[in-house]
């Protein structure tokens, strides 16, 4: 074990990690279920579903054997120019679950790649409409997106990406109005009123995590301001982006967070969760208006974006597998369990005197830490990760958000178990 943490130490560069500082990283060996196993024989509860990947638990059998199925037959093949079963039957699913007008599946490998395509054909759509001018993208303060240049352009108001904020594309950042904040109706109206202020005939596409932002530090916000500020977008022509990459697949308690909502966006990004964690891969859904948009006699209105890896046979073999799954009466039983332990014992904290907005949607659970810092960064963060870890149970608080999202397979018991690893966490701040 030794060995594999000094060769890494010497040839590694980890994701999100300020590596002069940073703990060593744990040398996991295997999993199973909401189980890692490390080298050195522990077994350590994944609460946060392996960065919000893992849905039905570590080497689910019947996404391994679908895997190692396909794998025997069509690994992969180019996607321009040929089609497959997969990809086909992954398509076709997945439309019957969403919304019906989102009927055109474009496959990329990634979430940031699915925003990167979502935010190309909001551009080019326009583009392609003859109205060019439409080019301005809208999204919101604590917004993430991803990490590539158009992802991290929608996620500016993120606070991750200083170094680059010259490069960036024409983005108006809007704040989102928090739920857990005083007076919460009068800052909806006012964002309301910030939107309609905004350019908007010059306007392509808004951007936003629906119900609940990720990365930005779990925080809700309302379906009915959500619903207001779509009718808002569709009276001005503004097409609607739901990056669903982190909200999708009952991490919301419905299938998608548009399930919560009035009306259906123009375009949904899904990845993270599609292949229950154990391939990249995404999709970005729209509308056959936006798909039309792109049809004509000369190459130049064709959507000239793809990936080497594009609807993968592979990662479309382990969503199949996955969204069989996530259709079992067993997955919607395993969710409203995790949501009824949240009620009961996640809510007990809010009496917890360093425990600030205790709040949960679906199978995620959240709190503030009452604490002077704030941020990504608040050094908080790295004290609380380490006692967790002390305890067994992987949760990596973001800044001082202390969050869980485990599978979905998750017991009861593992649980409470992170719920009162929590409070340990927090009595230990005194
Ligand atoms: C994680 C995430 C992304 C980026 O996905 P990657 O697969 O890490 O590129 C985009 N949007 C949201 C909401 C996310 O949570």
């Amino acid at each position: 074990m030794m060995d594999i943490l000094e060769q890494d130490k010497a040839l590694l560069w980890h994701p999100f990690t300020q590596a002069a500082t940073a703990p060593p990283p744990l040398a996991i060996q295997s999993a199973r279920g909401a189980y890692l196993y490390t080298y050195d024989g522990r077994r350590i509860i994944d609460a946060i579903s392996s960065w919000w990947v893992t849905l039905h638990g570590h080497v689910h059998p019947a996404i391994a054997n679908a895997i190692a199925a396909q794998a025997h037959t069509l690994e992969q093949v180019i996607f321009a120019g040929c089609t497959h079963a997969p990809a086909v039957e992954l398509a076709a699913q997945l439309t019957k679950l969403l919304p019906p007008s989102l009927s055109r599946v474009f496959y990329s490998d990634n979430g940031s790649t699915a925003v990167e395509v979502a935010l190309k054909l909001a551009l080019q759509y326009f583009w392609n409409a003859g109205t060019p001018s439409r080019q301005r993208l809208i999204a919101f303060e604590g917004g993430y997106h991803g990490d590539t240049l158009g992802a991290m352009s929608a996620g500016r108001g993120s606070g991750f990406f200083a170094p680059f904020m010259g490069q960036m594309m024409t983005v108006d950042v809007l704040p989102i109005p928090t739920v857990g904040y005083d007076d919460l109706e009068a800052v909806e109206q006012r964002v309301l009123q910030a939107f309609a202020n905004l350019p908007l005939e010059n306007t392509a596409a808004l951007i936003i995590e629906p119900l609940i932002q990720g990365a930005g530090g779990m925080r809700l916000h309302r379906p009915e301001f959500l619903n207001a500020l779509m009718a808002l977008a569709r009276q001005a022509g503004v097409l609607v982006i739901f990056d669903e990459v982190m909200t999708g697949f009952y991490r919301t308690g419905k299938l998608f967070a548009l399930h919560h909502l009035d009306h259906a966006p123009d375009m949904v990004c899904l990845s993270k969760g599609l292949t229950g964690g154990f391939l990249p891969m995404a999709v970005t859904v729209c509308t056959e208006t936006i798909y039309t948009a792109f049809l004509d006699k000369n190459f130049d209105k064709a959507f000239a974006h793809g990936h080497s890896f594009t609807a993968n046979p592979l990662g479309c073999a382990a969503a199949l597998a996955s969204l069989a799954l996530t259709q079992q009466q067993q997955t919607t039983q395993a969710v409203q369990c995790i949501e009824s332990c949240y009620r009961r014992e996640w809510h007990a904290l809010a009496t917890h005197p360093r425990a600030r907005n205790v709040r949960h949607l679906g199978t995620i659970a959240a709190l503030d830490v009452a604490a002077d810092e704030s941020g990504y960064t608040a050094t908080i963060g790295s004290h609380l990760k380490a006692f967790f870890l002390e305890h067994n149970c992987l949760i990596r608080p973001l800044g001082k958000v202390i969050y869980l999202m485990p599978p979905l397979c998750i017991q009861e018991e593992d649980v409470q178990r992170c719920i009162s690893v929590v409070k340990a966490a927090l009595d230990s701040l005194a």
